[in-house]
């Protein structure tokens, strides 16, 4: 009877440890279910199938449907118009047997009747663009929506259609089965959009100048919806925030526009001689050849001269893209145009700039190596970069996305000055939107549903991006940087968002239109989430192999948030559904901070603790196994035992004291720490994090402590740390790198610094 009460009360001597846990018991007024932060996240998950696995693969029975489209494509420069004569072949590669089709389309959204203004609360800006009060107020609006002229059969047959906004319904002549095809044909026309007064992704910008548009043209054709295991048709409309939903197919376009225009699109040129010059096939000669720096295919000095030129002859550009999830193209008479070679892999890819005369000088001097930047930093990060060019649109006050093709923001005033601000802000959206090539172009997630799939991994990147760009150009940066400013990723500038009125703030894992602050949502915080994993959770090596093994999976197909959560997970075995859980699910905020530190003192005596434990199951003091006493400097035990001399506070006695427990060779290599804390850190923030600790000695030496998130699976409030020390420690910080996003640091160090108030502080300017 005796000896199990002395077994059972070493294991409950060893389990309770040598410091009191008793304030890591959470405390609880009532019953409740489990919602413990480290949960796993099954049900906010859709249960694995055939479709995608449980490892967040697509999984045997995946597939995806094919959209191949040919189209002859007019520009009215004139008029500024568009029309279009296309051929949709679809098939149907799904399961299911199809009774009709979705085609999208997105110009709807600047119909006459566009429901889109109407859904737009508030009231009244306080002040808002005069172009835009402008249209609004005081014109009858623009009327930029689809004239669908028909749709029919190839044979020629009407093919009976609906129109709901910006989707279209089209009936089939008879289902479609798995594994079938249908091809049918749209005559289309609309009219383009200026994009400075209307708005919009895509449109024109006019010089007044010198009379001319320049074109940045997309979500130009109808195109084909989404269709597929997790939503069905994604028929969601289009009410012009939440971007698109595509499927793959190849594209062979013919785009017809004034004959003096310069053009670039998605996809390869298949009529290059018919196009260019002499003088221009010389340059992108060279240009193929040039890893170093751009090579001018269109100069300057001839981009101004085709000004003035205004022909009244076309020229047919064609184009073929490969799997591919969309089309657009820019085309103007006053482009400058500039290639570089860049080495991807095995493969030459064309870094590619192309730019009104407005953009220089910031364009020709930065535009393509950032293109070029942009292809190396992704490809290494994820796969490389499949495609033969990557090209960069200079449009004012654009940022916007399409396969091989984008258009950026960033343009000097009219003396050719530029500010810090649009020189590091040409260049982040131009890593940005060539960036986008990956995320949703070829990894191509939904974006109608889920804006943070493509924006928050591109940002992501964008910063990494941003990074390794300032280190490959430093004459990019501006005196006094050493490194890329970059404005998203750093932990610290999610603070203010993170740390702000709650009442505007919206899960990361909410459909794009229904977000405050749109930015900081879909972009910021989620870039940051993944930033804070890689650099202080999970550590580069982990991350990155599981980060390219989610981009190697879902090339080329459409992945889901759970996909992407699913495999970070698998290739990492790292359990992150509380970092999901936490960072993606919830509006919760970092903040952790050090509560408490408490010194202690071994003792030889018994303390309180072992005299009660002793009387409660009926044993002598004198029956105890050998225990180590600790007792709380400052107590009343503390200052008896201190006046007893029975404290063990210096190394030898303790060492003595515990030698038993050890083999001899043990004994050589015993530690004989000094000092012991118990360190108590607070939670007053609702996320749950790996808690970084800094220990300062008295010795002026440092050393840094990661705790996992896991420490907080018991008490969601706070935790104590036992800490044994050779040193005497004068200092704890947490997070003394502020790499968390901790929203609250006044409460990260002890001592606790005082903070100066700001009454100190002005008295102090004062007295200056
Ligand atoms: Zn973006």
């Amino acid at each position: 009877m005796k000896t199990l009460k002395y077994l059972f009360l070493s294991v409950l001597f060893i389990s309770v440890g040598a410091f009191s846990q008793e304030q890591d018991k959470p405390t609880r007024e009532q019953g409740h279910t489990n919602n413990n932060k480290f949960k796993q996240l099954y049900d906010e998950f859709s249960t694995p199938n055939m479709f995608r696995t449980a490892s967040g693969a697509p999984g045997p029975s995946y597939y995806q449907q094919q959209a191949d489209y040919k189209m002859d494509i007019v520009l009215d420069d004139k008029n500024a118009k568009i029309s279009g004569n296309e051929t949709i072949t679809y098939s149907n590669n799904s399961p299911d047997q199809l009774k009709y089709l979705w085609v999208q389309l997105d110009q709807n959204m600047r119909a006459r009747d566009s429901k889109t203004p109407l859904i737009e609360g508030g009231g009244f800006a306080p002040a808002q663009q005069a172009s835009s009060f402008a249209s609004t107020y005081m014109t009858e609006g623009f009327d930029g929506g689809f004239k669908i002229q028909e749709v029919k059969e190839t044979n020629g047959k009407d093919l009976p259609y609906m129109i709901n906004q910006t989707m279209m319904r089209v009936e089939l002549p008879k289902a479609l089965n798995p594994g079938e095809k249908f091809s049918f044909t749209i005559k289309w026309w609309y009219n383009i959009n200026n994009h400075q007064k209307d708005r919009g992704r895509s449109g024109y910008e006019y010089f007044p100048e010198d009379g001319n548009r320049a074109y940045v043209i997309a979500q130009f054709y109808p195109r084909m919806a989404v269709y597929n295991d997790v939503e069905g048709w994604q028929n969601s409309q289009f009410w012009g925030r939440d971007e698109f939903a595509l499927p793959f197919g190849n594209f062979e376009v013919n785009i017809t526009v004034p004959a003096d225009h310069i053009l670039d699109a998605t996809g390869k040129l298949t009529n290059r001689k018919e196009v260019f010059t002499k003088e221009m096939m010389k340059r992108y000669e060279k240009a193929k050849k040039s890893y170093d720096k751009p090579v001018l295919i269109v100069t300057q000095e001839e981009a101004e001269a085709a000004e003035k030129g205004f022909s009244n002859k076309t020229k047919t550009w064609k184009l073929y893209a490969e799997n591919v999830r969309d089309f657009g193209f820019a085309t103007s008479r006053k482009f400058i145009w500039d290639m570089m070679a860049v080495k991807v892999g095995d493969k030459d890819v064309m870094a590619v700039s192309m730019y009104p005369k407005e953009g220089n000088p910031l364009w020709e001097e930065w535009s393509t190596y950032a293109v070029a930047t942009t292809l190396e930093t992704y490809s290494r990060m994820t796969f490389q970069y499949p495609y033969h060019k990557a090209i960069s649109v200079h449009a004012k006050q654009q940022g916007m996305e399409y396969p091989m093709i984008c258009w950026n923001y960033g343009r000097p005033d009219e003396n050719g000055k530029y500010s810090d601000r649009t020189k590091y802000g040409m260049i982040s959206v131009i890593i940005h939107e060539v960036g986008h090539n990956y995320f949703p172009m070829i990894v191509n997630s939904d974006e109608r549903q889920w804006t943070w799939m493509d924006e928050g991994l591109n940002t992501f990147l964008q910063y990494v991006t941003e990074q390794d760009f300032g280190e490959l150009y430093p004459a990019a940066l501006s005196p006094g940087h050493d490194k890329y400013p970059s404005s998203r990723g750093p932990a610290a500038n999610i603070v203010p968002y993170m740390g702000g009125d709650q009442n505007f703030i919206a899960p990361i894992m909410t459909k794009g239109l229904n977000t405050y602050q749109f930015g900081n949502n879909a972009y910021g915080k989620p870039a940051t989430a993944l930033n804070i994993l890689r650099e202080t959770v999970m550590g580069r090596e982990l991350f990155d192999y599981a980060f390219r093994e989610y981009s190697h999976r879902w090339m080329f197909k459409h992945p889901t948030p759970e996909d992407f959560f699913r495999t970070m997970e698998d290739a990492s075995a790292f359990d992150l559904d509380w970092y999901w859980r936490g960072w993606f699910y919830t509006t919760d905020y970092v903040d952790i901070g050090v509560k408490d530190v408490k010194k202690y003192f071994v003792s030889s005596e018994p303390n309180e603790y072992a005299k009660n434990m002793a009387k409660r199951y009926g044993m002598e003091l004198s029956d105890l196994p050998p225990l180590v006493f600790m007792v709380e400097e400052g107590s009343e035990e503390f200052n008896e035992e201190l006046k007893n001399g029975t404290l063990l506070d210096n190394s030898t006695p303790l060492k003595e004291y515990v030698m038993d427990n050890f083999t001899e060779a043990e004994r050589q290599n015993i530690k004989a720490p000094k000092y012991f804390y118990n360190v108590t850190f607070d939670k007053p923030g609702g996320l749950v994090m790996p808690i970084i600790v800094e220990y300062t000695y008295a010795d002026g030496t440092s050393k840094t402590e990661h705790y996992p998130a896991q420490i907080w699976r018991l008490n969601d409030k706070e935790v104590s740390k036992s800490v044994a020390s050779d040193k005497e420690i004068v200092k704890i910080t947490v997070d003394p790198n502020l790499e968390t996003a901790d929203v609250d640091t006044s409460n990260n160090s002890w001592p606790r610094e005082v903070q100066q108030s700001d009454f100190d502080k002005f008295k102090e300017e004062v007295k200056e």
